[in-house]
């Protein structure tokens, strides 16, 4: 039985009591496993942020925040570390090359990064320019991406991958880049796109690289578990597929032919799976070659997946895998499937993008307050109804030094207490019947109210003295050892007790699969890491949305519904971090009740434990979100300022007030759409 909580915040049982440390932190939110080797605790506390992974280098989360709100970029904020997304693109290259080394693979690497997953230029370019030295290249999904792509990429031995829909004019663009010295390689992935690539081809009289997507009948797992199989969206069934094969052959296209490419579907959490998947490829990729297609590549798609929750299971927030895992897994299998065939092995291709682009930004927001429980036991009044006294001296059983765990604290005897200070288990039995009591009473309280017979201050009294038992007993569960059996029914009193965080963000904008798709980002406080935690709370959002709200978090291959948080300080800003959602967020983000993009910044790390601010990307203001629903600031502008001329004629608003009136419509077009003050 839990309790319906309105809006409260209280001190809540976190077991283990004692001395607590900036390390003890980490631990608890799981940032030495999820954050490493990118993120740290410092001894004071701070989140810190080691751009460039283990090679060296540390910046303070908290200060760098502190500066650039000094630079007036307000939070919500989106941090890019732009050393971290060239770590990681990286590690990806270096996985590749140990994997291939070490099984001898005849073959390379080369990936190409999927455009859909973070489409912001910097981002883009950013991945271009470090990918130049081992011709890192792109993969478009739509016209726009393609653009993108064309655009960025102007390595002649870069991929371009040309996925998605196709129209005419996507694949003639996409032949005739091929005269601009770019790779372009166009995927078959609907049965009917050969013919308009064929069609283009003879119009054009050359062709593109051409690959073809096949659609495997292994089974995937997890939330993007239905990218395969026989109903799967995009891919060419294995008839499909030799009826294309065939198709290009009459049409002279064969030669053309380079690439089977497949995708399994987003965040593979089992390795299993990807291990299937890349033998049923290999063998379909063999089986082209015996065709007659030259061949020459295999794309692995992406799938690579994140260890958000630092459990390394198959979890749907972890992979029980790691990056050299994965490398060695595709490396491995491919050449099995290839070399006792005699078949040359294919140059490898992934399209890892929330691999790349996870790790690299952070989003720190700050709580604007907390929903407060009535504290305290409220005065008796003369003559209190029956029920209210019941709760009374129930709440008086719960404070009375019987039911505490102080060794030889008298009450019943000192019978409860035993020698080694831990709080008997029969104690524990009375807390829960004097818990199991003041619930009666509280419904007794209401149904007395219902009737007409407790009048709404005593009903108030009642609801007050109900927390104030819940209070008691969570207070007398704190003082217990870490390890002691509580009841769950006790332990749900946390919830109960637990606390509604207002934060500065919309989840719509800067989150949103933890509405749509239940996943799961580390969330933290970026500082007081060293103090110990003692609410339980949950967040809830800036929209007027019952769904506006961060109320799963990491739990080592679990989730929990309640965040360990700290109570607020008075005139002290309480600053989280949402980690790991560098990828697909952004553009995912939507303008619910109008929240727009926040601002965003691009960090470098410089010399002497510095940083440069290399881009600031401005958030939205909210003309500009008005003017994206087709509103037009200027006229709305214009229309109050009439409204005012006329409440002002007609004596009822000041010109002073209209003055202010119309300077805070006017600042609040130029600001962002978050609280600023
Ligand atoms: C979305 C997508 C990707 C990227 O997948 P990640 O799991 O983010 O690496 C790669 N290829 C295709 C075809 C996709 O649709």
């Amino acid at each position: 039985m839990v309790l319906a909580n309105p809006s409260g915040t209280a001190a809540v049982p976190i077991p283990g009591s004692g001395s607590w440390s900036a390390s003890d932190g980490a631990a608890l939110y799981g940032l030495d496993r999820w954050g490493e080797p990118y993120f740290s605790v410092s001894p004071r506390g701070h989140v810190m942020v080691q751009p460039r992974g283990d090679r060296g280098g540390t910046l303070d989360l908290v200060e760098l925040v502190k500066e650039l709100q000094g630079r007036d970029l307000s939070l919500p904020l989106l941090i890019r570390f732009d050393d971290i997304l060239e770590d990681r693109l990286e590690r990806l290259h270096t996985a590749f090359e140990r994997a291939i080394a070490k099984y001898g693979y005849a073959g390379g690497y080369q990936g190409v990064f999927p455009v859909k997953c973070n489409q912001q230029r910097h981002v883009v370019e950013q991945l271009v320019e470090t990918g130049r030295r081992w011709h890192f290249g792109l993969e478009a999904g739509s016209k726009a991406e393609l653009l993108i792509a064309l655009s960025l990429l102007d390595d002649p031995d870069a991929l371009l991958i040309c996925n998605g829909y196709k129209d005419h004019r996507y694949i003639e663009t996409a032949i005739l880049a091929r005269r601009l010295g770019r790779k372009p390689v166009v995927v078959i992935e609907q049965a009917d796109e050969v013919e308009r690539i064929i069609a283009a081809s003879r119009e054009l009289g050359a062709a593109p690289l051409i690959g073809i997507r096949a659609k495997l009948s292994t089974r995937s797992t997890g939330r993007w578990g239905s990218s395969v199989g026989d109903r799967a969206k995009f891919g060419l069934s294995i008839p499909d597929l030799l009826a294309t094969v065939e198709a290009l052959r009459q049409a002279g296209l064969l030669e053309d032919l380079r690439l089977l490419h497949f995708h399994i579907g987003s965040q593979i959490n089992d390795i299993a799976v990807l291990k299937d998947a890349l033998q049923e490829a290999g063998q379909i990729y063999g089986e082209l070659t015996r065709l007659g297609a030259p061949m020459g590549y295999l794309d692995v798609g992406g799938g690579l997946g994140i260890d958000y929750d630092g459990s390394r299971t198959a979890s749907a927030a972890s992979t029980n895998y790691s990056l050299q895992n994965y490398a060695n897994d595709v490396v491995a299998t491919v050449r099995e499937c290839c070399e006792p065939h005699g078949i040359p092995v294919p140059t490898l291709v992934s399209e890892s993008g929330r691999a790349i682009a996870s790790h690299f930004s952070v989003l720190v927001f700050d709580v604007l307050g907390a929903g407060a429980l009535p504290g305290g036991v409220p005065q008796p009044a003369e003559q209190e109804p029956l029920v209210l006294r019941n709760l009374r001296d129930t709440h008086a059983t719960i404070m009375a030094p019987g039911h505490r765990g102080e060794g030889g604290a008298g009450g019943a005897g000192g019978a409860d207490s035993s020698e080694n200070g831990q709080i008997p288990a029969h104690s524990i039995e009375r807390l829960q019947e004097a818990w199991n009591d003041a619930l009666k009473f509280k419904d007794d309280a209401l149904a007395a109210f219902r009737l007409g017979y407790l009048s709404l201050p005593e009903r108030a009294r009642a609801e007050q003295l109900t927390w104030a038992c819940c209070q008691a007993i969570a207070n007398q569960l704190e003082t217990l050892p870490a390890g002691t059996a509580i009841p769950d029914e006790l332990l749900a009193l946390a919830s109960a007790l637990a606390g509604t965080y207002y934060a500065n963000l919309s989840v719509f904008r800067s989150a949103p699969d933890t509405w749509a798709i239940d996943q799961l980002f580390p969330v933290l406080p970026i500082h007081r890491l060293d103090e110990k935690p003692t609410r339980l709370g949950s967040f809830a959002d800036l929209t007027c949305d019952s769904d506006g709200k961060l109320a799963r978090f990491i739990d080592r291959g679990h989730s929990k519904p309640l965040l360990e948080l700290h109570p607020l300080r008075q005139g002290e800003p309480y600053l989280i971090g949402l980690f790991l959602a560098g990828a697909y967020q952004e553009v995912m983000g939507n303008l619910h009740n109008l929240f727009g993009t926040t601002n965003a910044v691009h960090i470098r790390l410089a010399d002497g434990g510095r940083y440069q601010v290399d881009h600031v990307v401005r958030g939205d203001t909210n003309a500009e979100v008005l003017q994206a629903m087709e509103h037009d600031p200027a006229q709305l502008l214009e229309r109050l300022r009439l409204a005012s001329e006329n409440a002002i004629a007609s004596g009822d608003l000041s010109i002073s007030d209209s003055r202010r009136l119309m300077a805070h419509l006017k600042a609040s077009l130029e600001q962002t759409t978050y609280l600023e003050g």
